[in-house]
């Protein structure tokens, strides 16, 4: 039988009394028991972190049963990996209680603190318990690590609640095709990036598109390099054109491939005289490059970006975190804006390392002066979690798919 670890930490719903304490203790130990799990469960008075040991089928069950249980709030899955032995011999759920500090802060009475503590520890004091645990899992795997980190505090960064979203008035921009004042060599949709700590539209991603609908990949797949590098360049001056008849005062932000820009150096500078001569200041103009095609073409993508800068533009590192060494880019150039790619978006309301991820992603953003962009946002629950640690500009579905030739209205 392969045995398997699950850790998971959550926040308790309510306030739990000693007598709901008790209970849940009772239940785990015994239902646990049966199932052939054991583990530790940790309550610091809000959240709750859980370690569980067992069969796979066992731990998707319990943890699918804890995602539904009404006592936990906001779980989220932080490690689910094969283990070559238990870590936790005794066949029972150890329960320990973070500190007593903390606890009372939480509860005012004395007495029920007191009784909470024994209910804890079992007799023991937690330190010893936990000191005991440190001691023993030494060189383990991950898990005793994910405890000190959790004991510590770490993963209390966030102020996730699960809160709805505010009501915003939002300023609402759209233009349709029809108003557009000339036939344009090039088709493109709009797709809103929103500022949802001010309520407005920030910017504007122009997305290639052909006549007939069909999606960048299809349009630029099928061509040669120099071709395509050709149309690449060619379309941000319709990109820009019909950007400027929506008469926005958003910035907009156009893609385009390093190798684009490699074959076509004077680009940057007509892009800007374009721009310029249409009323809209370089500053407003953000070119995005993926984070994997700077890296393939790291010395010739330095040069383009100091172009860029040299021209007052802005640039944006596009699908952070879907491509290679991000951080090492990072290291050597700072981008204007980061846009955080959907795979790491996805569902990180409920997904521990990716929520880990962000938090360091938002932090050395911070330092650096980065604007970061979460893209691909399609529920509320990842949008909240989101906001809760600081990111404030998010682009997708649940704000609005692109518009072909014109912005879209944004839902609300
Ligand atoms: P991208 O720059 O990361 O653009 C975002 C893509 O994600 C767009 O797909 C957009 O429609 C889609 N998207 C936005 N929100 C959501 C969401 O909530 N859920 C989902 N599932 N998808 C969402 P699109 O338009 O098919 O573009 C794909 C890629 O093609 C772009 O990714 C960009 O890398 C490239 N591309 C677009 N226009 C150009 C261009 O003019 N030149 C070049 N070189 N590449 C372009
Ligand atoms: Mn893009
Ligand atoms: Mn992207």
């Amino acid at each position: 039988m392969q045995l398997y670890q699950l850790i998971y930490k959550s926040d308790a719903s309510a306030a739990l009394d000693i007598k709901l304490l008790n209970q849940f203790k009772r239940q785990i130990q015994e239902s646990n028991y049966r199932k052939e799990v054991t583990g530790l469960l940790l309550f610091d008075g809000v959240h709750f972190l859980q370690v569980l040991e067992g069969r796979k089928t066992q731990l998707k069950r319990l943890y699918d049963a804890i995602c539904n249980d009404p006592r936990h709030a906001n779980v989220t899955l932080l490690l689910m990996e094969p283990i070559p032995a238990r870590e936790f011999d005794q066949t029972s759920m150890q329960i320990v209680i973070r500190k007593a500090e903390d606890l009372t802060r939480i509860i005012d009475e004395v007495e029920t603190l007191g009784e909470l503590l024994r209910v804890g520890d079992g007799g023991e004091t937690s330190s010893v318990i936990l000191s005991n645990y440190y001691h023993m899992k030494e060189g383990l795997g991950r898990s005793p690590n994910i405890v000190k980190s959790f004991l510590e505090g770490g993963w209390e960064t966030t102020n996730y609640s699960g809160m709805t979203q505010d009501e915003k008035q939002w300023i609402q921009l759209s233009c349709s095709k029809s108003e557009l004042s000339q036939e344009y060599p090039y088709w493109f949709a709009f797709q809103p990036i929103v500022d949802t700590e001010k309520g407005v539209i920030s910017a504007v991603e122009a997305l290639l598109r052909g006549k007939e609908g069909q999606s960048p990949d299809e349009l630029l797949n099928g061509l040669s390099e120099t071709q395509m590098h050709k149309l690449d360049v060619e379309s941000k001056r319709s990109a820009i054109a019909i950007f400027a008849e929506f008469g926005c005062d958003t910035t907009l932000s156009i893609n385009l491939l390093p190798k684009s820009l490699i074959s076509y150096p004077e680009i940057v500078g007509e892009l800007r005289r374009l721009a310029e001569s249409l009323s809209i200041e370089p500053s407003r103009i953000t070119i995005e490059v993926t984070e994997q095609e700077a890296i393939e073409n790291y010395d010739s993508f330095i040069d383009v970006v100091n172009q860029i800068r040299a021209n007052g533009m802005r640039l944006a590192i596009d699908d952070f975190g879907a491509g290679y060494a991000g951080m090492s880019l990072l290291a050597d150039f700072q981008p204007h804006k980061l846009k955080i790619d959907k795979k790491i978006v996805d569902g990180i309301a409920s997904d521990g390392p990716r929520q880990a991820i962000v938090c360091a992603i938002m932090q050395f953003s911070f330092r650096l002066g980065i604007e970061v962009v979460a893209e691909g946002i399609e529920t509320l629950q990842d949008l909240e979690w989101l906001k809760s640690v600081g990111v404030k500009h998010f682009q997708g579905y649940f704000f609005a798919k692109p518009g072909l030739m014109h912005i879209p209205q944004v839902n609300i």
